[in-house]
């Protein structure tokens, strides 16, 4: 089971790896600013059934 999970800024385009807990439940979404900007991204979380995630970005 995944424990990181990475995505491209939607603003500067830089990847960022960050922390994801299943324990939220296998779909999120949820707001983080990119550790390069530093502006915010809505992120969509899945976890698959094989307990991979799957992180996409968007803006705010
Ligand atoms: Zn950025």
């Amino acid at each position: 089971m995944d424990t990181t999970a990475h995505y491209y800024c939607a603003h500067c385009g830089e990847g960022n790896v960050v922390a994801v807990d299943i324990g939220g439940g296998t779909k999120q979404e949820y707001t983080e600013d990119c550790q390069v900007c530093c502006r915010p991204n809505v992120l969509t979380l899945r976890f698959e059934g094989n307990g991979s995630a799957r992180l996409s970005a968007k803006q705010e």
